[in-house]
């Protein structure tokens, strides 16, 4: 976070996928480090039955002191487990050696492109009321015209969804639960020739996870997760992509950026 220069007071949600140690070991650390930057703001945690224990055991143990509190969400049921304003996070089972979730983060719909020309042409003054128009709300000028939001602005656009598996087989389901992302971002741990490992451990093939991407109708695929005995992941992005073009491998602080649509 230091190095990628995020902010440790910004909001944050923390979603695991799995009490496994490659996937939790490291936020006792980083919560710590942030209780020494002093941070105030809460932070959510969202995870399987076990991350409260984890958690709290930790703590205990290491006894260390939180500047803020840590609200922990063990999720029983998949579906929806958060609705904000902007965006709502969805959870499904996934197949792994243990419980484990994969995560959808689906943007609500925005408000339509705004037209400076048309609010000028029906004479809207510039200022608050333009910002009400864009806020979605109707407004009634001095001369009592009544202006609607779609009489300067275009349709609503749709949102974004990005999808993260965390560790898992191929599973059922996953392709309507993916359905249409923007981003999928799929373990690959073993290459195709190891399969009955991947079958074995709980994990994917990049044959299978490039599968899924089509099957989903996903934009693009970002492979991650891949096992420390590749040290180069070349050979795994072109069994991807033989199957999904639109395939790259997942490497620290990269940056991806998904455009807005119908813009
Ligand atoms: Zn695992
Ligand atoms: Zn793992």
């Amino acid at each position: 976070m230091m190095q990628a220069k995020v902010s440790f007071h910004k909001k944050l949600k923390v979603l695991l996928t799995h009490l496994h140690g490659d996937h939790v070991l490291g936020l006792p650390g980083v919560l710590q480090t942030m209780a020494l930057m002093d941070r105030k703001e809460p932070v959510q945690v969202y995870g399987p039955p076990g991350i409260k224990d984890f958690l709290v055991c930790t703590k205990e143990t290491l006894n260390f002191g939180l500047t803020f509190p840590v609200e922990i969400n063990e999720i029983i049921s998949e579906g929806t487990i958060l609705n904000e304003e902007e965006y709502s996070l969805v959870a499904a089972k996934s197949s792994h050696e243990v419980q484990s979730y994969a995560y959808a983060l689906i943007e609500k719909r925005r408000p339509g492109k705004f037209y400076p020309k048309k609010a000028e042409a029906l004479g809207i003054p510039l200022g608050e009321l333009w910002s009400k128009l864009q806020d979605g709300k109707e407004i009634t000028l001095h001369d009592g015209r009544v202006i609607k939001p779609s009489d300067v602005m275009g349709p609503r656009r749709a949102g974004r969804k990005i999808v993260y598996t965390g560790d898992t087989r191929p599973f059922d389901g996953f392709a309507k639960f993916a359905a249409d992302a923007d981003l999928i971002i799929h373990e690959s741990t073993f290459d195709d020739s190891l399969a009955e490992k991947a079958a074995l451990d709980g994990h994917s093939t990049p044959s299978q996870a490039a599968e899924e991407a089509q099957a989903a109708g996903a934009k693009k695929l970002v492979l991650t997760h891949i096992s420390a005995r590749y040290a180069d992941a070349g050979l795994l992005l072109e069994q991807a992509k033989k199957i999904f073009a639109d395939t790259i491998v997942a490497e620290d602080f990269m940056n991806i950026e998904l455009p807005l649509k119908g813009s």
